[in-house]
């Protein structure tokens, strides 16, 4: 199987050279020119590595790289401009693996790509870790995190966020989540439905000024990224 890598980087010329060259290593190249689509594409799929421009459309890096962090222990090489060195440090307390200073030999990278590559850091692969923004859900510890805050949740509160968080940016219908978390035997008001989404609201959003689950009028819910705008 040939190692998947995440090109994140702005500049078309450089990303379009290096996907070249990895593509004739026998990489697989998915190419990303803008932060926030590259981010979208590194949850949507799994990648072996990620080459991460610093200064982006979108998202910047090292933002990429604090969320990538949250959820994941693969291996970041940052691309940064000869210019950014402070960045750089910033870039590593991140989480960056390593970093390369453009213009860069592509040997060079080739070379670093193997390295990191071949680091293995069991350890910390967590796979059932989901997150919307600041929120986090760790379904092995049973946690829910905002920011660094741990919030208390009653069983039904954490099923449903559970469900919500699985199902990221997929609206749901109430009858939806009642038969998910409720059973379908559940005998009871289908307004259960709204009051615990009110329940979940007024502990992770409302107390960080947030809004992760959002309403759709007449058909029911989803949980999405904090737009950052
Ligand atoms: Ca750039």
């Amino acid at each position: 199987m040939n190692k998947k890598i995440l090109l994140i980087e702005d500049e078309v010329k450089l990303a379009r050279f290096v996907e070249l060259e990895l593509k004739y290593e026998g990489y697989d190249v998915t190419v990303c020119h803008d932060g926030r689509v590259g981010f979208d594409e590194f949850q949507k799929n799994e990648y072996d590595l990620i080459l991460l421009d610093l200064m982006l459309p979108g998202l910047n890096g090292i933002e990429i790289c604090r969320r990538i962090r949250k959820q994941s222990e693969i291996p970041i090489i940052m691309l940064t401009a000869k210019d950014e060195v402070i960045d750089k440090v910033a870039g590593l307390d991140s989480g960056a693996d390593d970093y390369m200073t453009k213009p860069f030999a592509i040997e060079e990278l080739l070379a670093r790509m193997r390295v990191a590559l071949k680091r293995v850091r069991p350890e910390a692969v967590q796979k059932n870790v989901y997150t919307c923004g600041d929120l986090t859900l760790d379904a092995d510890k049973h946690l829910v995190k905002v920011d660094e805050d741990t919030i208390d949740l009653t069983k039904k509160e954490y099923d449903l966020l559970l469900y919500l968080l699985k199902s990221k940016n997929i609206v749901l219908s109430r009858e939806q989540i009642l038969n998910q978390v409720w059973g379908y035997n559940y005998i009871g008001e289908t307004n259960v439905v709204d009051v615990y989404v009110r329940y979940l609201r007024s502990k992770i959003d409302e107390p960080y000024n947030k809004k992760f689950i959002h309403t759709i009028r007449g058909v029911g819910y989803y949980i999405k990224d904090e737009e950052q705008e």
